[in-house]
């Protein structure tokens, strides 16, 4: 027995081109924005002592951002 598989009403496909349009519109959006946070975010890493700041690399010395945390490499 071979599945039977009805062809979906002209209608549905309208709705589901339309819906799948919008998604793919979403998608490019939200590629947009993680460029722009890639390209505006610092290199870096939460911090492991005070886990609120970031740790961000200068030169050879690691600093934090909002603790004192300090560390030469
Ligand atoms: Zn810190």
């Amino acid at each position: 027995m071979k599945p039977i598989q009805p062809p979906a009403p002209a209608e549905d496909d309208e709705q589901l081109r339309a819906a799948l349009a919008r998604i793919d519109q979403l998608e490019r959006r939200i590629a947009k924005l993680e460029r722009r946070v890639a390209a505006t975010s610092p290199p870096g890493w939460e911090c492991s002592v005070c886990r609120r700041g970031w740790v961000t690399a200068r030169g050879d010395v690691l600093t934090c951002n909002r603790c004192s945390y300090r560390r030469s490499l």
